[in-house]
């Protein structure tokens, strides 16, 4: 067996993790692993453990038991690569939003993660932080307040933020709370060109199911426990949302 390979094909495994916060268990049992290439959606009800579960992916939030291994090793034990976690939170942080930062600065800002707080951008950095702007369609924006920009437009400061430390994976908590209807499809098609043509890993939190349905390889149903986890067209049906969600949603589907 070809150890260099097992080591990386798993970028992030999971294996029988339980959590609770005092007396409430909010995971159970979870387990699942994630490959490099993966483009993987997580839904579940509110409360079914979403945020909590990307917590102690991103190595914030320690299992009550169980293993979590990112890129081949414990979670606890990373430490420089612990930046090649592209991680893209819900919204800009109040303080992000009022501080008067223009775009390049916040993008940069991803960059500084890497560890080199007080060290000027080498050449490589300000590449990579061009590039991660252009990947973004932002790079008109650069000198543009963040508070100026609109829902959508502020997201994709986000992920370029996050490109910007050069991430094996990328992580998005409910990527389009903020997001105007009309431009969330564009959005996922925004994503989904990283995951295919540059074959960023990602996976993400989300509640825009149909949508989703059409877009993500694989999705993670989670309510407490895995539920299931597969490719998304065998699981988006009544039964695996009524387990999921109970009976009393309506869904609609559109196949596009
Ligand atoms: P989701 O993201 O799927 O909505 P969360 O992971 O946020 O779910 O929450 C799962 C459960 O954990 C909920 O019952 C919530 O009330 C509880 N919870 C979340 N954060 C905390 C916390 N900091 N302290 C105590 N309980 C929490």
């Amino acid at each position: 067996m070809n150890i260099f390979k097992s080591k990386t094909e798993n970028l992030i495994e999971l294996k029988n993790v339980n959590f609770s916060y005092g007396f409430n268990s909010v995971l159970e049992d979870v387990s699942f692993s994630v490959k490099v290439g993966d483009y993987i959606g997580i839904i579940g009800p509110n409360g079914g453990g979403k945020t909590t579960l990307l917590n102690i992916i991103l190595g914030l939030l320690k299992p009550t038991s169980g293993q979590v291994v990112v890129f081949g090793k414990p979670v606890g034990q990373l430490k420089k690569e612990r930046a090649q976690i592209g991680y893209v939170p819900q919204r800009l942080s109040q303080l992000d939003v009022n501080f008067p930062a223009t775009v390049y600065e916040i993008v940069s800002s991803g960059r500084t993660a890497l560890g080199n707080l007080f060290h000027q951008f080498t050449k490589h950095d300000k590449e990579e932080i061009e590039k991660a702007m252009e990947i973004a369609k932002i790079s008109q924006f650069r000198d543009k307040l963040i508070n100026s920009l609109s829902g959508g437009e502020r997201q994709r400061v986000m992920i370029a933020r996050a490109l910007a430390g050069s991430p094996k994976v990328l992580i998005l908590d409910e990527p389009t709370t903020g997001v105007d209807i009309s431009s969330q499809e564009q959005f996922y098609q925004f994503l989904a060109d990283l995951n295919h043509k540059h074959g960023l890993t990602i996976m993400f939190v989300s509640h825009d199911i149909d949508i989703i349905a059409n877009e993500v390889h694989s999705l993670l149903l989670l309510n407490k426990k895995v539920i299931s986890f597969g490719p998304a067209k065998d699981l988006i049906n009544k039964d695996y949302l009524e387990q999921l969600y109970g009976n009393k949603i309506n869904f609609t589907f559109h196949k596009h």
